[in-house]
């Protein structure tokens, strides 16, 4: 089977990306699986450290893993924004397949010297690891807020974006282009939507000279989207729009029949409505397109 990284090489190569769906339960796993197998594209799993400790980091591991190797299928495991060296280190160890080593809090000078720490202490456990840095600001919170963070003031620069990866050695890039962590309750609604700076997308892409992850999809434009496949983008992450679905299919779950108590009667509801945000998203991000260049 192709590793995540000829896989994103090749979604590099054919102008689209891989969707990246954050899991705290069983019921959002079966709906990204089975979303991604119907539509025979490669996918990625991801749990934030509240998310790993939700469920446990080496039991996420392992049921990916049981599901990589039953089906013959490519889905991997990313720990997604992850703070500290010791829980990057206990991710790898479990064996993610990616890190997002988040340090994007810190001062810039900071965040390249710990990065590139974490960078080489991540790939002395598993040279194939894959490691993401963050710069720039984006919010944080994959939940409905009341309203936006100015997060105008913390785009990412292309000379910064060069610079953080030049000096830290990471695989993978998330900067700040007009994305935000969460939804606010207009995006959720539908009547509002985020919109990208696709022209500073563009221009790290090329002075970075690497893979590129937004994140903070939930409540993007889909045009906006579909633009910044074509700039550079290579991984979109999307969890808020999940989060919203589980909870709806939950409460249909438990509305149908106020005397059923079998949770594999009621959590159906659950994963007919993730699986229907997941397909909808895999679909655009597997669109075809020719504006691809090379990393
Ligand atoms: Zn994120």
């Amino acid at each position: 089977m192709d590793s995540l990284r000829n896989l994103l090489q090749q979604a590099q190569t054919k102008g689209v990306a891989i969707g990246h769906f954050n899991i705290s339960d069983l019921v959002l796993l079966k709906a990204v699986f089975t979303s991604a197998q119907d539509l025979h594209v490669p996918v990625l799993v991801g749990l934030s450290e509240g998310e790993r400790e939700f469920m446990g980091t080496r039991e996420a591991a392992a049921l990916v893993r049981t599901l990589r190797e039953e089906f013959d299928y490519p889905i991997f495991l990313n720990a997604d924004h992850t703070h500290s060296l010791a829980k990057a280190v206990e991710a790898a160890k479990a064996g993610f397949d990616s890190i997002v080593f988040d340090l994007s809090a810190l001062p810039f000078e900071e965040n390249i010297r710990q990065t590139k720490q974490g960078v080489e202490a991540l790939k002395s456990i598993n040279p194939a690891i894959l490691v993401e840095g963050e710069i720039g600001d984006i919010g944080t919170g994959s939940e409905i807020h009341d309203k936006a963070p100015d997060i105008e003031k913390g785009l990412s620069t292309p000379e910064e974006a060069k610079q953080f990866v030049q000096a830290t050695g990471v695989d993978i890039l998330a900067p700040a282009v007009g994305n935000m962590h969460g939804m606010l309750m207009s995006m959720v609604s539908g009547e509002t939507k985020k919109h990208l700076h696709i022209d500073r997308i563009a221009a790290i892409k090329q002075a970075a000279g690497t893979f590129l992850t937004l994140h903070g999809g939930s409540g993007t434009d889909d045009e906006d989207l579909r633009k910044a496949l074509a700039a550079g983008i290579n991984i979109v992450h999307i969890n808020t729009e999940l989060r919203v679905a589980w909870r709806e299919g939950v409460e249909k779950g438990l509305a149908k029949d106020p005397n059923e108590v079998s949770p594999y009667k009621i959590l159906p509801f659950a994963v007919t409505s993730v699986k229907q945000v997941v397909t909808a998203r895999l679909k655009l991000f597997n669109e075809q397109r020719h504006l691809a260049k090379g990393v």
